[in-house]
């Protein structure tokens, strides 16, 4: 028996385990960053409900969550489309009882481009997930979380969420966004018992940088690299200790602000 376990039996879970029972709906929850997230929290004891496009091999893809918490669902939902939200949300809440996490991660990098060449298409398809994603997401959250008078939200931003980046003005335009909305709900939800935050994260090695281009280029990966005093890429690994920070108690006094994990990129 651990010290604690007789002298402070209350305290046991919260030493153990930061979100043991809590129920925790992540957005793209089946790859990069929001899988390391999804892992991170099932590892700290939470339910762990996943909404994201349709795996070609469900079991397999929530396979290294299950491992870490058998309470573990796919939900299979297009954030960018209101009503999908709206029944993922009602399904974590008939199947848990309670929302009390949500990290609102799902994104896309989009055709690069200009402004001046942007097509209206390419345009419109990255707003609609980057940044109608998170307002569908937050709408529904924010009404059970509102019921409950309890809830924590974290928007995953970026660096780009703070300063441009030639040829991606929708992902940037869509990140700014994401603040905006972080700071205007926190401030609308905060004597309601419900903490609203972003993440900034500066480049972070997933699939999202190989398909937009960058890891699968190794000239482009240097140059990239070379954009953070560091010297390297992020691991998902890395950012989902802040999303763990963000959802737990360590951080109850923090609401409306967007942290970054950047290795040092929006320091230059
Ligand atoms: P990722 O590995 O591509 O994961 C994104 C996940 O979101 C994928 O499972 C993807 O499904 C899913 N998704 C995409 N569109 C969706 C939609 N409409 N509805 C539901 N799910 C959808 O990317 P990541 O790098 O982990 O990025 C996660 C978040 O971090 C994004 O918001 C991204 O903008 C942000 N971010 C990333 C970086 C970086 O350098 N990687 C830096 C800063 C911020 P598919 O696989 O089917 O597309």
């Amino acid at each position: 028996m651990a010290f604690y376990e007789g002298v402070f039996p209350l305290t046991k879970n919260r030493i153990m385990k930061k979100l043991a029972n809590r129920t925790v709906f992540i957005t793209g929850g089946l790859s990069g960053i929001g899988k390391a997230c999804a892992i991170a929290a099932a590892k700290e004891g939470a339910n762990i409900a996943v909404a994201d496009r349709k795996p070609a091999d469900e079991a397999e893809a929530m396979k290294d969550i299950k491992q870490e918490n058998n309470k573990a669902i796919f939900i299979e939902c297009d954030v960018s489309v209101f009503a999908q939200v709206e029944s993922a949300i009602e399904k974590v809440v008939n199947t848990f009882g309670r929302l009390d996490v949500a990290l609102n991660n799902a994104g896309i990098g989009g055709e690069p481009n200009k402004v001046g060449d942007m097509t209206e298409e390419g345009w419109l398809k990255v707003i609609g997930v980057n940044l109608n994603g998170v307002f569908n997401c937050m709408r529904h959250e924010l009404a059970q979380m509102a019921k409950q008078q309890s809830g924590v939200i974290v928007n995953m931003s970026s660096i780009l969420g703070r300063v441009g980046f030639a040829t991606s003005s929708h992902y940037v335009a869509a990140k700014h966004g994401v603040i905006g909305l972080t700071q205007t709900a926190a401030l609308e939800y905060a004597m309601e018992g419900i903490r609203v935050n972003a993440i900034c994260p500066g480049f972070i090695d997933t699939p999202l940088l190989a398909t937009g281009g960058i890891t699968d280029h190794e000239e482009v990966k240097q140059h990239i690299i070379g954009l953070h005093p560091m010297k390297r890429l992020g691991k998902s690994e890395e950012i989902a200790t802040g999303f763990i920070f963000l959802a737990c108690e360590d951080s109850d006094f923090m609401t409306g602000t967007a942290i970054e994990m950047d290795g040092g990129y929006l320091a230059i």
